[in-house]
């Protein structure tokens, strides 16, 4: 049991990284009290935000993120905006050490004309809005085309087009939230181009989305069979797993199927397809400026050098029709503090092995650490790493824990003076029973709360 005297710990942010550097520190030092600080009144970030509906499976850590967050020395306070409602310094003062963990918020822009468009959205909002996330509730994207330009050919972009052009029945038993259900039985969604500035060795998805894509019921691959000319010479150097995505690329490209295969393809009524070597220039407005109705991509050719491989415009444009582009070019973390160092370019905490630079006492893990790349096991690493390199500093005394701490008592007092109220884990608990509460009666696992309001209130029942 933890007493006035340990060492107190807090994260900033309730997704796999702030639960994965918790569960390190708590179980590896036996008198450490570690606190969590979430601004949703929900855990665990992109597991339940981010990852697709149709992906159950991956959505298990939230078992052992729940053992974490009911460990005697571990507590989660979320409804607590770090940066607004809390400043980080705040939480210095209160904590021996504080860890930043808050995940990559923002979005790369494509930055071309006509990016605000009806009819153009991140991918981050389009993931936010079939994932139930407060903030992208009202989206509501216009699914009412024929034709989806994707750009950016990586997992996200993957999981995008996999649920735009899935069977609704298939959707329907998963936790996708109902107005994006609904929405998606309406859609007149029927071909889906997922665009790549290089070419398909290029291509930054792994071979599991690549197989789902190939064999998603009622939908065909679409592909330029020219885009793959020398391809299937270059196989033999590839390495392994760029080899094996290289072969199904090819096999869903060009190569005749068999008989089954060829039968399920031409009874397909949606199509999906990889364009390589398009860049965005400009997305096309209709007359009256009100949506788009196309792209403008610009052509490239690659030049390489070692390693590197890099597009290079050609100068030539190709314009595609299109009513719906959802640009997939990558998250990015954003400030939260100006009391924290910030790398501006590279969109990061500034850190050698997670000790956050010229400030002693800060640590951070996860997309806010090392960029928004990384599957949930990469992010689990990267965390018990920055953990380690906490719990050595405590070790060698380069981090001062001699002094008496307030902890979460002084932090919520804070908070308190200020109208801020936490949502406790137990009180998670509630609004958990009553979504899979909701779900049941339509035969999903759960049927997320959308608005923050409604989760308090259910939260302080
Ligand atoms: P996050 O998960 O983003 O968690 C950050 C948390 O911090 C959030 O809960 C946020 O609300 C909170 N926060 C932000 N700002 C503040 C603040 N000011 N104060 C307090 N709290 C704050 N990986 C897989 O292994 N399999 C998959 O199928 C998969 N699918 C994915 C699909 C998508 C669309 C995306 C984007 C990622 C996917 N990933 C998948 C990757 C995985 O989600 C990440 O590796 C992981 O979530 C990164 O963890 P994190 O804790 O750094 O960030």
């Amino acid at each position: 049991t933890p007493s006035a005297s340990s060492p107190k710990v807090c994260i900033v942010g309730g997704g796999p990284a702030g639960f994965y550097t918790a569960q390190h520190l708590v179980k590896t030092r036996p008198d450490v009290q570690v606190d969590i600080y979430e601004r949703l009144p929900v855990p665990f970030g992109l597991v339940r935000f981010g990852v697709a509906p149709d992906h159950p499976e991956v959505k298990n850590v939230i078992n052992t993120f729940t053992q974490t967050a009911q460990h005697a020395r571990c507590s989660f306070h979320g409804n607590v905006s770090v940066g607004k409602d809390v400043s980080v310094q705040e939480l210095q003062e209160a904590y021996h050490a504080v860890v930043l963990s808050y995940g990559a918020e923002g979005n790369m822009t494509m930055g071309v004309p006509g990016e605000d468009l009806p009819g153009v959205y991140s991918a981050k909002d389009f993931v936010g809005w079939y994932n139930g996330l407060p903030r992208n509730r009202d989206l509501r994207p216009d699914l009412m085309c024929e034709t989806a330009v994707i750009l950016g050919q990586g997992n996200v972009a993957l999981d995008v087009a996999r649920i735009l052009l899935s069977p609704v029945d298939i959707l329907k038993n998963t936790d996708i939230t109902q107005p994006a259900l609904d929405s998606l039985a309406k859609s007149r969604v029927r071909r889906v181009l997922i665009v790549g500035r290089r070419g398909p060795l290029q291509v930054a998805c792994t071979i599991k989305e690549l197989r789902e894509m190939v064999s998603l019921p009622g939908t065909r691959p679409q592909m330029e069979a020219s885009d793959f000319e020398g391809i299937a010479k270059t196989l033999k150097a590839l390495p392994r797993p760029r080899k094996r995505l290289t072969e199904l690329l090819l096999k869903a490209a060009v190569e005749t199927p068999e008989e089954k295969e060829l039968e399920r393809r031409n009874s397909a009524q949606k199509a999906w397809g990889f364009r390589f070597l398009r860049s965005p220039v400009e997305i096309l407005p209709s007359a009256d400026l009100t949506r788009t109705t196309g792209i403008r991509l610009a052509v490239n050719r690659l030049e390489s050098k070692g390693e590197d491989v890099w597009a290079v415009a050609t100068g030539e444009v190709e314009d595609v029709e299109c009513g719906l582009v959802i640009s997939s070019i990558g998250y990015k973390s954003l400030p939260i503090d100006p009391a924290v160092p910030f790398d501006a370019r590279k969109h990061i905490i500034p850190n050698t092995m997670g000790r956050v630079q010229q400030s002693a006492g800060l640590y951070c893990s996860g997309w806010v650490k090392r960029g928004p790349t990384g599957v949930i096991a990469t992010t689990m690493n990267d965390s018990f790493d920055t953990a380690r390199t906490l719990l050595h500093d405590m070790d060698q005394g380069t981090l001062d824990i001699s002094t008496v701490k307030g902890g979460s008592k002084e932090v919520t007092a804070l908070l308190e003076k200020r109208g801020v109220k936490p949502v406790l884990f137990s009180d998670w608990e509630k609004i958990d029973s009553e979504e899979s509460r909701r779900g049941e009666t339509r035969g999903k696992p759960r049927e997320k709360l959308l608005d923050v309001g409604e989760m308090l209130k259910v939260a302080w029942a």
